[in-house]
């Protein structure tokens, strides 16, 4: 079986569960994301993974071989680190040749002067040297190989940790928040550097980070984990339209998705703060349930028309939208917050009475346990106030 797969991992430390029997599988070239808050077990699974934490139970397999004892240099991994973990008294050329040195050369050929006389030596080395300057142009630092560490940027010591690991040819790539060190400018080029790298070297990705927004860019499919637990595995528009639970459903997204208090009314109807809404949920009349309603599908009208009464709090303009955050005329109703087009007509104005409608066929409909549940807006009818 080529790829990555993880079958019931568990690893507790002391009472505290990091990762909860988590089943994870990444096709052999796909680029899977974990995300999640912090805590949630993503650096502890992608640890295990690398053979840098013993796990209590389960197993790791990798190519089609079970690595579990095996030590991490023999799992055919390389792994990037948010704090790049280059050496700071060596060359970016030295740093980006180290593996290939331990891999290739013996401690003997390794030692000053004496292991210089090998002639197997100088000939792994020029073999090496050459390795390097084909990874340096594959990621544009050929001028820096002469630099240390310290005469480097952000982006430029993250390019020579990518080079470090991808020199190896690994059978997978571990990346943990390999971005987080860079300010956000580098961080959008850096990703579309990772992108692209990616579909050129083809290599089997795992890829940690607690930026919901950077997996969903990068990832052929994101993990989205809670409490050492995997919610939800699927593309990342998947998960973003139809998450699984309402953690995941605030989790991704920003703004975040309004999360809406409601109950059922009858068979056709869901009814939230006073407003009745054509939603039929798969559970039964007066349940309640929690309404999930992302800003773009949270419509601005006038004061009066069917829909969630409430006040405007702020406007924000950012140019290729706007942001409007409304508090609902009820007593414990939450702030929600609508996302319209540039243009749209009338602007919205602080302090202004309006109406939120939430767009019935975009609504998303989670249980009192959180889990969603299948809903079917009813296109014939509409919203109207109760
Ligand atoms: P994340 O990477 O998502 O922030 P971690 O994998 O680092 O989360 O941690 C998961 C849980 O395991 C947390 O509750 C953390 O406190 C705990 N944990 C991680 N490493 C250790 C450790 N070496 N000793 C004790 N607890 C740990």
């Amino acid at each position: 079986m080529q790829g990555l797969h993880l079958k019931s991992v568990h690893k507790s430390y002391g009472e505290s569960v990091a990762l909860d029997c988590v089943d994870l599988s990444v096709g052999q070239g796909e680029f899977v994301s974990i995300v999640g808050p912090s805590g949630c077990g993503k650096s502890t699974l992608l640890r295990v993974v690398a053979g840098l934490e013993e796990h209590d139970a389960g197993e790791v397999w990798i190519n089609g071989r079970q690595v579990d004892h095996l030590s991490p240099k023999n799992r055919d991994i390389a792994m990037v680190f948010q704090t790049y973990a280059l050496y700071p008294h060596m060359t970016a050329f030295r740093n980006i040749a180290t593996p290939e040195i331990m891999r290739r050369l013996s401690p003997f050929e390794r030692l000053p002067l004496v292991g210089w006389l090998s002639r197997r030596r100088d000939r792994a080395m020029s073999e090496i040297s050459q390795r390097v300057h084909a990874t340096a142009s594959l990621l544009g630092i050929e001028t820096l190989l002469a630099r240390k560490p310290g005469q480097m940027s952000g982006g430029q010591r993250q390019r020579v940790a990518l080079g470090r690991a991808i020199i190896r040819e690994p059978s997978v790539f571990l990346m943990d928040e390999p971005l987080s060190n860079l300010d956000a400018a580098l961080r959008v080029s850096m990703c579309a550097e990772l992108m692209d790298l990616h579909k050129r070297l083809s290599v089997t990705c795992l890829y940690v980070t607690h930026d919901q927004a950077e997996a969903m860019k990068l990832s052929s499919r994101m993990a989205v984990m809670f409490d050492g637990t995997i919610y939800q595995i699927d593309a990342p528009e998947a998960v973003y339209h139809s998450p699984s639970h309402v953690r995941v459903a605030q989790f991704v997204g920003a703004p975040a998705i309004n999360l809406i208090p409601a109950a059922v009314k009858d068979e056709n109807t869901v009814t939230a703060f006073g407003s009745d809404l054509p939603i039929t949920a798969a559970l039964k009349p007066f349940t309640r349930l929690t309404l999930g309603v992302r800003p773009e599908a949270l419509r601005l009208a006038g004061e009066g028309a069917a829909g969630l009464a409430g006040v405007v709090t702020a406007v924000e303009s950012l140019g290729s939208e706007t942001i409007v955050r409304a508090r609902l005329r009820r007593p414990d109703a939450p702030i929600v917050i609508s996302r319209l087009p540039p243009y749209h007509t009338p602007r919205p104005r602080r302090d202004e009475a309006v109406t939120l409608q939430p767009e019935a066929c975009r609504c998303l409909v989670f249980d009192e346990g959180g889990r969603r549940v299948d809903a079917v807006a009813n296109t014939s009818a509409v919203a109207v106030n109760a």
